[in-house]
């Protein structure tokens, strides 16, 4: 799962023993479970960083897992692998100007690549439902209930290019926690942003120097990033069930392969929950579903790169379907199944957003162990790649066991921190509800609000 850039916070699920497994003769076997983690969670792969060789290593072997599995490659394609370019920036130089004259002592907390330029509202207040409109909004940040990231999300919604704010203790622990290094854009090369989009850029002046521009508002503030651009390789690994109704569509399982990779300290980050798990459960799945008797629907089974870093495989993956993305009838996300949450009825996985569509019923209706999110206030439902489908329209939801977990990106996300028993049930219990929606006539739908708008 993604951290949303300014929430702290987990995202996990988890799945278990399910009533309708009396007439699945499969069975899924905790030591392949485990044999999969022991690879994708090794010291080998170095925590699969995004768009790295070690996330294309996962993907290799996810593909040849599917391979070995009996699956086709999906149509149109040649192998089963995806690849798309992506563009990560660094900041070099900030350069800030009010009517002309260079302002010093500039920071940047999150930085652009384009220069902006516009005049200077100021907002004394701390009711953001009172926030002016304007290119460039200059704001002290420091009132009562008057947050930081709360104001930059308001502000970006309003339609702000800029936000200035004055240095205060919070700008200083979040400049702190993101090592000194501002925030920068990342995106594909096709100009296609991931799970973060367009948002404004965020300065911090020093009290005087803040307090010297607040003073002429109508000022017009100008702002240039020096930015130096890399671009990488991510992959997505794609296998394909063929189905015995080429009208019936298609149902799309996922999960995503990169983790944090190395700390800046050389800490391996192994992600054995997130979201090795959800791998190994797509893994599993697609051995289980190919084994069985031929359905009538397709099934894509797919492991994203890039999830960590703004979701851009899926992205990629929902801007060139290999399918016509309208004949994929619902798309279910595995993240973070390793551990059970103390919170949820036992062996039950969440399912983000599941008050959205019909989704959720239709699998518990075929006895998946599934229940709503918990945590609603954590947004889980935009925080993983089912969103990057919701946003092209596909009924797409997350399955987690335990969202918030301790080891949620931390380097204690092992191997030797999962629940294998949990994972394998979890895994197991899905079976037969995506194999009865296999050959159901059943198109699961959004409810009414349920939607993702504005995408
Ligand atoms: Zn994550």
């Amino acid at each position: 799962m993604t951290k949303h850039l300014f929430l702290a916070g987990a995202m996990a699920f988890g799945l278990m023993a399910s009533p309708a497994l009396a007439q699945d003769q499969w069975t899924v076997r905790p030591e392949w479970v485990r044999a999969h983690e022991s690879f994708l969670a090794s010291d080998a792969l170095q925590g699969r960083g995004s768009a790295t060789r070690d996330e294309a290593i996962a993907a290799a072997y996810v593909a040849a897992q599917f391979e070995s599995f009996g699956l086709k490659t999906a149509p149109g394609m040649t192998g089963y692998l995806q690849p798309a370019t992506i563009v990560r920036t660094s900041l070099k130089g900030v350069t800030l100007t009010a009517d002309g004259a260079a302002i010093g002592g500039t920071s940047v907390l999150v930085g652009g690549l384009q220069p902006v330029s516009g005049k200077a509202v100021v907002f004394a207040g701390t009711d953001l439902a009172k926030l002016p409109k304007g290119d460039v909004v200059l704001a002290r940040a420091d009132g009562p209930g008057m947050q930081l990231f709360g104001l930059f999300r308001a502000a970006g919604a309003n339609g702000a290019k800029l936000v200035i704010v004055r240095e205060n203790a919070a700008t200083k622990e979040t400049l702190e926690k993101f090592g000194g290094t501002p925030r920068m854009p990342t995106y594909l090369d096709d100009g296609q942003s991931g799970m973060d989009g367009d948002r404004p850029a965020l300065l911090v002046l020093p009290a005087a120097a803040f307090d010297a521009l607040a003073a002429k508002p109508g000022a017009t503030i100008a702002a240039t990033f020096e930015v130096e651009k890399k671009t990488s390789t991510t992959t997505n690994a794609i296998g394909y069930l063929p189905g015995a109704d080429p009208a019936a569509g298609y149902l799309l399982l996922t999960a995503h392969l990169d983790h944090l990779g190395l700390r800046a300290d050389g800490v391996i980050m192994h992600g054995a929950n997130d979201d090795a798990s959800g791998t190994t459960a797509v893994l599993e799945l697609a051995r289980a579903l190919a084994s069985g008797k031929p359905m009538k629907r397709g099934i894509l089974f797919v492991a994203y790169g890039s999830e960590e870093i703004g979701g851009f495989g899926s992205t990629w993956f929902g801007k060139h379907p290999p399918v016509p993305i309208d004949q994929i009838v619902a798309n279910i996300e595995i993240e973070m199944i390793g551990a059970q949450d103390p919170k949820l009825p036992a062996g039950h996985m969440m399912m983000t957003g599941m008050e959205r569509s019909t989704l959720g019923d239709t699998l518990k209706a075929h006895g998946a162990l599934v229940a709503a999110d918990p945590y609603p206030d954590q947004h889980f439902f935009e925080r993983s790649d089912n969103y990057s489908l919701a946003k092209v329209g596909v009924v797409a939801h997350t399955l987690s066991g335990w969202a918030v977990v301790p080891t949620y990106h931390s380097p204690e996300d092992t191997l030797a921190n999962l629940d294998i028993a949990f994972m394998t049930r979890a895994i197991q219990s899905l079976i037969a509800p995506v194999r009865s929606l296999a050959n159901s006539a059943d198109k699961p739908q959004w409810k009414p609000g349920g939607k993702p708008e504005g995408h």
